[in-house]
């Protein structure tokens, strides 16, 4: 697995570019995943020519179009600027080989999918992505995009990883260097905690190497994190995978093993270890190289506290 490369909103990255001059440091960023990734940090307003200190701007719903307006005091609106920086910055943003992207939650630029829409007396009307937010995803289709809110639990952290880790590995197919049927293989039992009903439309989609039809429904499936049941589930899945080729004890401990899971006795960890370790001694080639069994270095702490 090699490091992961993520764009990052410049102020979660720690620099002071906020319009008040201020940083909005988020430690999964600079602490947590920092051994793990090349973080691009970077702020579409500063890059696009706004000054630091600025005067705020919102979205704001008008009868002609939407504005994103200096609302407190000149009444500028920079959408067209805003909005034609932000395609070509995107565009560029393509070729840098991003598997993910942790955006500022709730900014008129970053916000990602719950940035306000105002109305001019400034009531909010409803979410949407910041112009920024929007261009990326428009450019970048499927890539994994999260706020920094949504990395406060292991849960969260675990599931964008492993969703980077996968796009990376997707393009990966998309160059020829890998199958789509063996990725399917390996992010089978991912999935699987995700979804316990497209599994068939993506296998027909692995075999027929419709690696776009393939990503699209792979990465609108796992967006929200597995619960406790759904991890049960996809251990289940594994044990049942695993039971031809194991003797009735280790049967028994499998099963073991899943239940003390399901009733929080266990943490995913302790689970996936003890399973894992069931697959290697079987001598499983194909299991040895799953990513829910093996996780990265990364995802396996965030393990411990699920
Ligand atoms: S939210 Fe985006 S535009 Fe606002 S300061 Fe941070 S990086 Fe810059």
């Amino acid at each position: 697995m090699t490091e992961l490369r993520l764009g990052v909103s410049a102020c979660l990255f720690g620099q002071p570019v906020r319009y008040d001059g201020s940083a909005k440091e988020s430690a999964a960023v600079t602490e947590r995943f920092a051994p793990h990734v090349t973080w691009v940090p970077i702020c579409p307003e500063v890059e696009q020519g706004m000054p630091i200190p600025r005067p705020p701007i919102r979205l704001e719903q008008h009868p002609e179009q939407i504005k994103l307006i200096e609302y407190k005091d000149s009444g500028t609106d920079f959408m067209d600027v805003m909005t034609e920086f932000s395609a070509s910055r995107a565009k560029a943003l393509a070729g840098e080989g991003l598997s993910g992207y942790v955006f500022k939650a709730t900014s008129p630029s970053c916000g990602p999918g719950d940035a306000g829409l105002f109305t001019p007396e400034g009531d909010r009307i409803e979410n949407r992505d910041g112009v920024f937010a929007a261009a990326v995803r428009a450019a970048i289709p499927n890539l994994p995009m999260v706020c920094e809110e949504d990395l406060e639990s292991a849960a969260g952290r675990e599931n964008f990883l492993a969703r980077c880790e996968a796009y990376e590995s997707l393009q990966h197919a998309r160059e020829g260097r890998l199958l789509l049927t063996e990725f399917h293989r390996r992010w089978w039992i991912f999935f699987h905690a995700h979804s316990a009903s497209s599994g068939e439309a993506l296998g027909e989609l692995a075999e027929a190497q419709q690696v776009d039809a393939y990503a699209e429904i792979f990465f609108r499936e796992t967006t929200t994190p597995p619960s406790r049941e759904d991890h049960q589930r996809a251990l289940e899945w594994a044990q049942f995978e695993l039971t031809p080729v194991t003797t009735p004890h280790t049967r028994f401990r499998m099963t073991g093993v899943v239940g003390e899971y399901a009733k929080g006795q266990m943490t995913l960890r302790t689970a996936v270890e003890t399973l894992r370790d069931r697959a290697a001694e079987s001598q499983l080639v194909s299991y040895t190289q799953d990513a829910y069994l093996w996780p990265s270095a990364a995802r396996l702490v965030e393990y411990e506290a699920l």
